[in-house]
């Protein structure tokens, strides 16, 4: 089988009440792809979980954009993986750059998130990318498969895994990485996921690209071999994001 086209909306630090309802309420009524052929899930802040996802059209799933790495407990601040289960939240965004470099989340710490995640039936968004720096020093797939191999090490079923390939770069700047950046380093990856992990899991596997993506450059982008969606963040809060979710059909 085929793997079904993902578009996750990160909504990040966003939204009042009202602003929140505007974004529920576009979603509702927007002309999107089934099901079938495409999987959506959007990502408000932890405090709107409960209203957005009471409210959402059932197609579209909700994801937290973070949670504790082990059991809750005297975690000040933090929401566990088990009271996303209990609340029916079924994704969870893990590693995303702002929290690797704004939190000092390493590598390893995110992936015995994504592992404790996993284990209490979570599903994962795990982002992966290089910042600039990086990328013009040609270290980017050493930097992404550090990142991978650091979740590889803990886990060992895939099946409820999608990589987020988000670089640094691209993210939140207006400067979306060309079609054949992102084909080049989702082959990479999946080269990568095929030696190290195993080729069932790097066909399987989906692995989506984040940055600056927006209702005009994701045709392009979805027509790559290896890009099999899109984690979005400023353009999920606008109406594109429809034309986003149905950039594969
Ligand atoms: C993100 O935050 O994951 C992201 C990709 O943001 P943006 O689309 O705004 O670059």
């Amino acid at each position: 089988m085929g793997r079904k086209f993902f578009v996750g909306g990160n909504w990040k630090c966003n939204g009042t009440v009202e602003q929140v309802e505007s974004i529920v309420n576009t979603l509702n009524a927007g002309q999107i792809a089934s099901t079938d052929v495409v999987e959506v899930v959007v990502s408000p802040p932890y405090v709107f979980l409960p209203t957005v996802k009471g409210k959402l059209r059932p197609e579209i799933q909700v994801a937290a954009q973070n949670c504790w790495v082990k059991k809750g407990g005297a975690f000040t601040g933090e929401v566990s993986a088990e009271m996303l289960v209990n609340l029916g939240v079924p994704w969870v965004i893990l590693g995303h750059s702002e929290r690797r470099s704004l939190m000092g989340e390493s590598s390893e710490f995110v992936g015995e998130k994504v592992a404790y995640a996993l284990a209490q039936g979570l599903k994962v968004i795990a982002c992966v990318g290089e910042t600039l720096e990086q990328r013009e020093a040609g270290s980017t797939m050493a930097v992404v498969a550090e990142q991978t191999k650091a979740i590889a090490d803990k886990i060992k079923d895939w099946t409820n895994v999608v990589v987020a390939y988000e670089p640094v770069w691209a993210i939140g700047t207006g400067k979306v990485a060309t079609p054949a950046q992102a084909q080049e380093v989702h082959a990479n990856l999946r080269d990568w996921l095929k030696t190290n992990v195993s080729p069932e899991v790097a066909e399987s596997t989906r692995i989506i690209y984040g940055g600056s993506v927006t209702g005009a450059s994701c045709k392009e982008l979805a027509g790559q071999p290896d890009v099999d969606g899109f984690l979005v963040g400023g353009a999920s809060l606008k109406p594109e994001f429809i034309d986003i979710i149905n950039a594969a059909t």
